[in-house]
């Protein structure tokens, strides 16, 4: 655990110092999200923290922006999606149409997250996440440090690329990091509350979201996707924003 713990304090501050206020940390607050915050606040870093309100996500995940902005005595960057976007969508496909067809979910994903992830990147060099590669097949290969972004040409670091879940769970019980309450409830991705639920022994973690889609193709909301020839919200995800 500490050579894992000691490479990622190694990427993060290798990051920061390259790219320093050009580096910023899109937060989903899953259990990734605890160690990262835990690290970057060992390091004393000064890099800005931002998390995408989609509208739809669970209250556990409210209280724990609250808990680590008390925690670390810090603000989280709340971004939000453009409001005529989603007005327009809900009134074309409805308020639940995510669950109706795939090209409705991944609309939802697109005006929800990556819109405004694009749109909060803006005048950053990289980002930080929390994607590791245990988390599905086309991560297996994830390295620490990510350069071929093809959705938002930046760089990607990854700290935990070689952490597993379990040392994920072991880091946050040892240190009692603030961390969202659905961890508690094996819930290991967690994104908004109606495309998120808990993932039962055996199960593959991923299995977690989008679950009635069934489908391996789309179990990815298109924040990370890996190659332009996936459309957006098809491909590989990760902390989970
Ligand atoms: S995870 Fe579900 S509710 Fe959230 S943006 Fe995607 S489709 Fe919409």
């Amino acid at each position: 655990m500490q050579e894992h713990i000691e490479q990622s304090l190694d990427v993060l501050r290798a990051a920061h110092a390259r790219h320093g206020q050009k580096l910023v940390y899109p937060c989903s607050f899953g259990g990734e999200s605890a160690v990262l915050l835990e690290l970057i606040h060992r390091l004393k870093l000064d890099i800005t923290v931002l998390t995408l309100d989609t509208g739809r996500l669970p209250q556990a995940t409210y209280e724990v922006i609250e808990a680590v902005e008390r925690h670390y005595n810090m603000r989280v960057q709340v971004i939000f999606p453009d409001c005529h976007a989603v007005e327009s969508m809900v009134a074309e496909d409805g308020i639940n149409a995510f669950r109706h067809s795939l090209e409705a979910r991944k609309r939802c994903c697109q005006v929800r997250k990556v819109a405004p992830l694009q749109r909060a990147l803006q005048g950053y060099e990289a980002w930080i996440t929390g994607r590791r590669a245990e988390q599905s097949d086309s991560r297996a290969t994830l390295e620490t440090v990510d350069k071929d972004d093809p959705v938002y040409g930046r760089i990607k670091y990854n700290p935990l690329a070689n952490w597993s879940w379990q040392q994920v769970m072991d880091f946050i019980r040892q240190y009692q990091l603030p961390h969202n309450a659905l961890l508690d409830r094996h819930y290991h991705s967690i994104g908004c509350e109606c495309c998120t639920r808990p993932v039962t022994v055996g199960e593959d973690p991923r299995a977690g979201r989008w679950w009635w889609e069934r489908d391996d193709v789309a179990s990815e909301c298109g924040l990370h996707v890996t190659s332009l020839s996936r459309p957006l919200g098809e491909g590989e995800q990760g902390d989970g924003i």
